[in-house]
């Protein structure tokens, strides 16, 4: 089937509505992504007909359940090329699952002297667990150097790396600018000195193809309600030789073996990972939404967003009075632009768009650290997905046309 955003677009019920009289244009994917009418409906034919608790019921529900459950384990471990389903664990998020590295890992294991190795683009969630983590053991945070746009220099990572480094922690994807990180290379570098390579999946996963055995990375995080799928469910895969050695973060029912009155004892991985109730019916949803984009196919998903943002390029970077950051037209860039219209706030820009029906992000977008590095205190990003067209970065050119003349 031949890649049709416009037919694509279709499928997504939310889209097809009217905001402030005019048709809805949602630029605002790398925040959260719209879903398709197939996840919808999985949701509610889970809780029409199957839901009942996991891993528990020996009734036909629980056991419906528990196989719908276990069955989206298994589609995520086989969207990433995990080697096997129990190297998936479901988590709420990203920032769950940094934070669950950062201390079933790291926390137990590193100490003074050692060093995390981290971008100043990363976005809060895979920097403050670093933080925490540097802040109890003693190691010691080690910031490598961003090119003018935004890129990484291989032989400074190179040199920034030593038998200190335990931990290389790096997004994939910037979320503010649009940067494709090298990391098969930074993670064979890492493991040269015999660090751990944790990665930022948040804006990889959804828009590209993403082997973790062709990474070679020993972790990868990423959100379900970014692809297509509900809020409150990702996903931290993690080899399972770490994911052995690696303490839960919650601890209670679900998570054990064996409990008495003293002490108690763990079930395998990854569902020792899992205390309380899991996120059953979000992973039944990200399992529907993982269907419905390797129908669609991750590659030309790939390709379209890469060309969305090209040609957004090309076209804001004719805007006189426009700051924009990271990658020159016609550079790699992932499926967003972030920019600035000189002399007014972003979240002005932001409102006069929403106005016109046009939804961007205006703020520090979770990456304070990049936005000094940037010196500004904020910006506005326009992402886009499978759904997005041209015409709707039209739109959004023509809405900040109408902002410039408005602030003028
Ligand atoms: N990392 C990156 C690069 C992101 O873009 C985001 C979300 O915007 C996150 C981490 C955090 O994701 P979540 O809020 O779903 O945990």
């Amino acid at each position: 089937m031949m890649f049709n955003p416009t037919q694509l677009r279709k499928d997504f019920p939310i889209l097809d509505q009217s905001i402030n009289g005019h048709p809805l244009v949602y630029l605002d994917s790398a925040a959260t992504s719209q879903k398709p009418q197939s996840v919808l409906h999985v949701l509610r034919r889970y809780y029409e007909m199957d839901n009942a608790n996991v891993h528990r019921g020996v009734h036909t529900l629980g056991s419906r359940a528990t196989e719908a459950y276990e069955r989206a384990r298994e589609k995520v471990a086989d969207f990433i090329q995990a080697d096997r389903p129990e190297e998936i664990i479901f988590t709420r998020g990203t920032t769950e699952s940094i934070n669950m590295v950062a201390y079933g890992w790291a926390r137990l294991r590193l100490q003074q002297g050692d060093e995390i190795v981290l971008t100043p683009a990363e976005h809060h969630s895979n920097l403050v667990p670093w933080q925490q983590v540097a802040r109890v053991t003693g190691a010691k945070l080690v910031y490598l150097t961003l090119l003018p746009d935004g890129n990484l220099d291989l032989d400074e990572v190179r040199s920034k790396l030593s038998d200190r480094t335990k931990i290389v922690a790096i997004q994939h994807v910037s979320n503010v600018l649009g940067t494709i990180h090298p990391i098969k290379e930074i993670g064979a570098m890492a493991h040269q000195v015999g660090a751990l390579m944790v990665v930022d999946g948040a804006q990889s996963v959804p828009h590209m193809p993403v082997d973790v055995q062709d990474l070679d990375c020993d972790f990868l995080a990423f959100s379900g309600h970014k692809m297509c799928g509900p809020t409150g469910i990702g996903v931290l895969y993690g080899k399972k030789e770490w994911l052995d050695e690696m303490e839960p973060t919650y601890f209670g029912g679900e998570m054990i073996d064996l409990v008495e009155l003293e002490q108690s004892t763990w079930k395998e991985t990854p569902w020792k990972f899992e205390g309380g109730t899991p996120i059953i019916a979000g992973a039944v949803g990200l399992g529907a939404a993982i269907d419905y984009l390797q129908q669609v196919g991750m590659e030309d998903i790939h390709q379209h967003d890469s060309q969305l943002a090209q040609y957004a390029m090309e076209q804001l970077s004719k805007m006189e009075g426009l700051e924009i950051y990271g990658p020159a037209p016609g550079s790699q860039r992932a499926g967003l632009v972030t920019f600035n219209l000189k002399g007014v706030h972003p979240h002005d820009v932001s409102t006069v768009l929403d106005s016109e029906g046009i939804a961007i992000r205006a703020g520090h977008h979770c990456a304070q650290p990049l936005m000094r590095w940037l010196h500004q205190a904020a910006t506005a990003r326009a992402s886009f997905y499978l759904y997005n067209t041209k015409a709707d970065i039209d739109a959004l050119v023509s809405g900040l046309e109408s902002a410039k003349e408005f602030f003028a």
